[in-house]
């Protein structure tokens, strides 16, 4: 078994609420079992520019109810080449760390994974994004606190469009994956929810409408996975009013869906898995991912985590129907 005497721990891509509580609990736990810990500042660029900030317990205190990351964050063009990686590596090998951990998404994963086939590196990866769109984890880390904050401006557009008798398209993050979508738009009692794993049927959503409003529906919400419809919630309310007329207003709720205190289901997530990936590094695993299954600590190898896609569940878009008519 590799003796892991020193890692270093980094947060990569889009930040995510809850990515400060897995660095607190992967530094805690490091340092608990007699491992150093660095701080890699601002992703794979900070990596590659050898921006390395030791870490002690009080260097992760007050963190753990902040949204964001203390670490920073960044998207990184030069990792993408073979030379980006090396200097990487050299950087490791020249600050003696044995081992890294990674809080980020699928891309993250994948730079993380060639780090690891190229140079020996061991990893391990930590699925932090609020789009909950990777494969080996029933949830990521800062997807709950997303919905809620969503959820939370939801309520309030309800209640101006219930006075006003409007019909309310209000577009979510989720370019590729709608489950943010639908767990707001079920949660919050949207009469529709459009997502990228649904066909779109402009048909449906009319129909809805105008029988809604037959039966004596004044108000509705639709709720639009930013990437369900050509041009987002814009377009397909454009295309709604020029089938209908009838009017409505649009909004998109934006990056204030990824900031904000983390919810206590995503401080446990990711403490849970934050002292899970240490567990892993120190018990000879690499290159693998830590996710949780049914309430379990689990691993699944790296490339698995972006090849098997996650599907949604559908029937909760019927769900939301039945309960919103
Ligand atoms: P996320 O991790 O949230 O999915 P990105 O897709 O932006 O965010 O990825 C974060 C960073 O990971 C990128 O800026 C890049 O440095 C690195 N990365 C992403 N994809 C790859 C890849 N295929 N090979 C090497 N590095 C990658």
């Amino acid at each position: 078994m590799p003796l892991i005497r020193h890692i270093g721990v980094l947060s990569s891509g889009g930040d995510a609420p809850g990515m400060n509580a897995a660095t607190r609990a992967i530094v805690r736990t490091a340092l608990a079992e007699g491992v150093l810990v660095t701080g890699i500042m601002r992703g794979y660029s900070g990596l590659m520019g050898a921006d390395f900030e030791p870490m002690n317990p009080r260097s992760v205190s007050n963190i753990i109810q902040l949204g964001g990351t203390i670490l920073k964050t960044s998207r990184c063009q030069a990792f993408f080449e073979p030379e980006g990686r090396r200097r990487a590596a050299v950087n490791l090998e020249g600050a003696r760390i044995d081992a890294l951990v990674a809080v980020g998404g699928d891309g993250t994963f994948r730079g993380l994974q060639d780090l690891a086939e190229e140079h020996s590196v061991r990893v391990i990866g930590v699925p932090g994004t609020i789009d909950n769109d990777i494969f080996g984890t029933d949830y990521t880390i800062g997807f709950d606190t997303a919905v809620n904050t969503a959820l939370e401006s939801i309520d309030k557009i309800r209640d101006t469009a219930a006075s006003h008798d409007r019909i309310f398209f209000i577009e979510v993050m989720g370019r590729h994956c709608g489950a943010l979508a639908l767990a707001v738009g079920l949660a919050g009692g949207a009469e529709e929810i459009v997502i990228p794993e649904a066909p779109l049927d402009i048909e449906g959503l009319c129909e809805t409408l105008t029988e809604g409003r037959r039966r004596g529906k004044q108000s509705f919400i639709i709720v639009v996975a930013e990437g369900a419809a050509e041009g987002g919630a814009q377009a397909l309310a454009a295309t709604v009013k020029e089938r209908l007329g009838f009017d409505h207003r649009v909004s998109i709720l934006g990056h204030v869906q990824r900031g904000g205190s983390p919810t206590a289901f995503d401080r446990a997530l990711a403490s849970r898995m934050g002292r899970a990936a240490v567990d892993a590094l120190l018990a000879g695993q690499t290159g693998m991912m830590v996710g949780v299954i049914c309430g379990r600590i689990s691993l699944v190898p790296l490339p698995e985590t972006w090849e098997t896609r996650k599907e949604v569940d559908l029937d909760l878009l019927r769900v939301a129907k039945i309960t919103a008519t």
